[in-house]
């Protein structure tokens, strides 16, 4: 199984890790939402310039918001802790771009989800299938700035990030 490895590969790493104790306030004062895409990982840290302990870090798929979680969260980060400002992250060639709802739909299926369960659902839109990576990014920001819980004086920027060269570009700067 996948977590034998990442056992073998933890005990690893803390024979090796002297070990710090840092403190969970960010201290760029910085939130940032973005995409789960495996590429980003140690990837859009260092191209934001980012470090252990300056920024917290939302990642779902395709950094779009369906429900309250992104919303609940972003609140924890300005009420609870502190940040300034947050930044909507989307990226180029997202895999969340037109999600294919129909494999998604057999592969649940196939592991035993009942069907009639599945068509209660807008499949795509639950999902968070986007068609536009630009386009999602705007929008998230915009549920964001609009939701009744976010007042109105809190900054939220909308930026895309070429997932091959790391530039940032600004679509929405708050
Ligand atoms: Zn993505």
């Amino acid at each position: 199984m996948i977590i034998d490895k990442v056992l073998e590969n933890n005990q690893n790493f803390v024979e090796n890790f002297e070990g710090e104790e840092l403190g969970h306030l960010p201290k760029m004062n910085l939130c940032i939402v973005t995409c789960m895409d495996t590429r980003l990982t140690n990837f859009l840290e260092p191209a934001l310039g980012i470090d252990r302990e300056d920024a917290k870090i939302i990642r779902n798929a395709g950094n779009t918001i369906v429900g309250e979680d992104v919303i609940r969260s972003v609140a924890a980060a300005v009420y609870s802790l502190g940040c300034e400002e947050v930044m909507v992250i989307g990226h180029t060639n997202c895999g969340m771009k037109n999600a294919n709802v129909d494999k998604i739909k057999s592969s649940m299926i196939e592991k035993g989800v009942p069907e009639e369960e599945i068509n209660k659902v807008d499949l795509s839109k639950w999902i968070g299938s986007i068609e536009d990576e630009e386009i999602n990014v705007i929008e998230t920001v915009k549920k964001i700035k609009e939701h009744p819980l976010i007042a109105d004086g809190i900054i939220v920027h909308g930026l895309i990030v070429d997932i091959v060269t790391g530039e940032l570009k600004v679509l929405v700067k708050g």
